[in-house]
């Protein structure tokens, strides 16, 4: 080996200047710098090289040239990652796909090809000219790129209609540890033939292979929306009424619940939007038929089975606002304190029916650790977000911060649910991997040994160090 990542040494990476054309490289301490961290707290460390790949071939290159010295390769795309996903915590190169972003669109199958460095918002922009839609619905679609949405098999507000990333992948053109360009999967809807390695690589946060193409499917732009914004005398009836909506068949084509603190924190950051400061559902239905307002109004009557305060319905353009807003919610908690940040972004998922006990597991957990905690979630498939504000020079307060993320996620697990739902294990979710997976975490890693033997694919990530399996 070139490096020695346990001394933070670093690896020699003249090599690459002989591997990728001019300008797509950089040595430079700056640039390497702006690729030592991701969105998330997790601390960084600076890689010894960053590469930007024209496109596929020079995406082997570089990997079969790093795989021959050893050469740790951390993949990157949009950088917006919050387990620390994209870090390259053992040095070595950043290899960045962004500039690999060519889109296909064939409306006649209802499928898109892409290159990996596809913005989500820029691909949806282009699709909504031919009325169709990507539509895992992701909050951070402003900068999270095709590559990584399916890296970490990302999802978001229409999941519970759509699906997650996962569902919509047909073929990855993926370069695997050793240079080699493999297709996954056929540009059909569906296909039995052999073992599906895509969805091997969906979700395995580069650890696998590159992902440099996708071929997704699309969905037609609903003709009719509706929306309300649901209040509720607490959490638990807020909560309750999503399990119902759920069960009752309906699919909304988004279910969002905001606690109280989340509402404060939206209000704060976006003046005038005024909502009134209690748990809060927002349900919005998509159709293509008149169907739709039958439909809000069976919503309606389940909300008020539930005891709910107030129901407003929001018109077409009240509803972007509203969205918007939401998106904001990480921006609008980094902001609500001075000197205050976020300790972790909390991600869990349960079976829809336990989505109460969650909600109240973090309600008490916060209340017994004395910490400001706030929720959202995309409550109708079940996935909850919470996020506790700390003061970073108070190391009792950031340590309780993660006490309160390890009770939740203990719960989650123990209800049937999920450590991540959408952001990943990246570094902060590895220590739980045993707890949730069992044995099966050996199979994982028996995989991880087959796909990259070298262990040069974003090393320290996702499996957690050892070999127990409890
Ligand atoms: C404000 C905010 C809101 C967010 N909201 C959501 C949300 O609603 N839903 C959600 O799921 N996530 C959300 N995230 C998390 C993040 O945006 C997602 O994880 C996203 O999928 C990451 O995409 P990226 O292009 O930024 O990937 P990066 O952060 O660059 O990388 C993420 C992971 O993918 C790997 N990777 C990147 N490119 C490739 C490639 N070409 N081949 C193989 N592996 C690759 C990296 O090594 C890393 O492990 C949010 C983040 C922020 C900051």
């Amino acid at each position: 080996m070139a490096g020695n990542a346990a001394t933070g040494a670093g690896y020699d990476c003249g090599f690459l200047d002989e591997v990728v054309s001019d300008g797509r490289i950089a040595h430079e301490r700056s640039v390497r710098e702006e690729y030592a961290e991701d969105a998330s707290p997790h601390p960084g460390r600076r890689p010894d090289a960053v590469v930007w790949p024209a496109d596929t071939a020079e995406v082997a290159a570089v990997l079969a040239a790093a795989n021959d010295r050893g050469v740790p390769v951390t993949p990157w795309s949009g950088g917006s990652g919050l387990e620390g996903n994209a870090i390259p915590v053992e040095g070595g190169i950043v290899l960045n796909t962004h500039e690999i972003d060519h889109v296909e669109v064939s409306p006649a199958d209802m499928q898109a090809t892409v290159g990996a460095g596809v913005v989500y918002d820029e691909l949806n922009e282009r699709l909504a000219r031919e009325g169709l839609c990507f539509a895992p619905g992701i909050s951070s679609g402003d900068v999270a790129t095709l590559g990584g949405m399916v890296a970490t098999n990302a999802s978001g507000f229409n999941a519970v209609r759509y699906g997650e990333t996962r569902d919509h992948v047909r073929r990855l053109e993926v370069v695997t540890a050793d240079g080699r360009i493999v297709d996954c999967g056929r540009d059909v809807v569906k296909t039995s033939a052999g073992y599906s390695l895509k969805d091997l690589f969906v979700g395995s946060e580069g650890t696998l292979g590159v992902v440099t193409e996708v071929t997704v499917g699309l969905v037609g732009i609903p003709e009719h929306r509706r929306a309300a914004l649901v209040t509720f005398p607490s959490r638990v009836a807020a909560s309750r009424a999503v399990s119902d909506i759920v069960g009752s068949g309906l699919v909304p084509g988004a279910l969002e619940f905001m606690d109280e603190n989340a509402i404060r924190m939206l209000n704060r950051y976006h003046p005038g939007l005024g909502l009134e400061v209690a748990p809060t559902l927002l349900i919005e239905l998509h159709a293509n038929n008149d169907g739709i307002d039958a439909d809000l109004a069976f919503a309606e009557g389940i909300c008020a089975d539930h005891d709910m305060l107030g129901w407003e319905a929001a018109g077409e353009g009240e509803v972007d606002d509203l969205w918007q807003a939401r998106r904001d919610k990480y921006w609008a908690t980094k902001s609500y304190r001075d000197e205050w940040d976020i300790a972790l972004v909390g991600d869990v998922v349960v079976p829809i029916s336990r989505y109460p006990d969650i909600v109240g597991a973090v309600a008490e957990a916060s209340e017994d650790l004395d910490l400001v905690t706030s929720c959202v979630g995309h409550a109708g498939d079940g996935n909850l977000h919470f996020t506790s504000l700390v003061d970073p020079d108070d190391e009792g307060m950031v340590e309780r911060a993660h006490e309160l993320n390890e009770r939740v996620v203990e719960r989650a697990i123990a209800l049937g649910g999920s450590a991540t739902g959408e952001h990943g294990v990246g570094l902060g979710k590895r220590k739980f991997m045993a707890r949730e997976h069992g044995p099966a975490l050996d199979l994982m890693r028996t995989l991880k040994d087959a796909f990259d033997p070298d262990g040069i694919l974003n090393p320290g990530k996702v499996l957690p160090e050892g070999r127990e399996s409890s």
